[in-house]
């Protein structure tokens, strides 16, 4: 398919961002908010991490242009339930780092690898979150997170 343009990503985050302070907020999130909360009424898009396919697909949608998008995609830590590297960082209990919610299954990382073990921080285990994922396969964009 012919591309209009190619551009960076850090272009491409600067572009959604605008377009975000624009039109209804809300909508947009819809389209980019994984695990949008109730108590989260300030709407943040975090696009660190994304593939660049996804965030052409974005563009596309929102402004109707067939946008390249190229660059090194950041490099996240990959999540113990999905397996998509959408973390910021890795748990690590000496450290105090981790407990990083997943904006992809929304589990948040207690350092759980062990899928039959009910975790009471996610009210329940990945497996729990892994069915989720599987039984509700249209509210999850697949090519926008990247595997290892
Ligand atoms: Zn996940």
């Amino acid at each position: 398919m012919k591309k209009d343009m190619i551009i960076t990503r850090e272009k491409a985050f600067k572009l959604i961002k605008l377009i975000q302070d624009i039109v209804n907020t809300r909508d947009l999130s819809m389209y980019l908010g994984d695990y949008l909360t109730k108590e989260k009424v300030e709407f943040e898009v975090n696009l660190s991490g994304v593939s660049n396919g996804f965030l052409s697909e974005v563009i596309r949608t929102i402004t109707g242009y067939e946008v390249e998008v190229y660059g090194e995609v950041e490099e996240l830590f990959p999540c113990p339930c999905c397996g998509f590297k959408t973390l910021t960082e890795r748990f690590d209990l000496k450290e105090g780092t981790g407990y990083d919610i997943c904006p992809y299954c929304g589990w948040e990382d207690d350092g759980t690898t062990d899928i039959e073990s009910y975790r009471s921080i996610n009210r329940g285990r990945i497996l729990d979150y892994r069915n989720k994922i599987s039984n509700n396969a249209n509210k999850y964009y697949l090519n926008k997170w990247l595997k290892e």
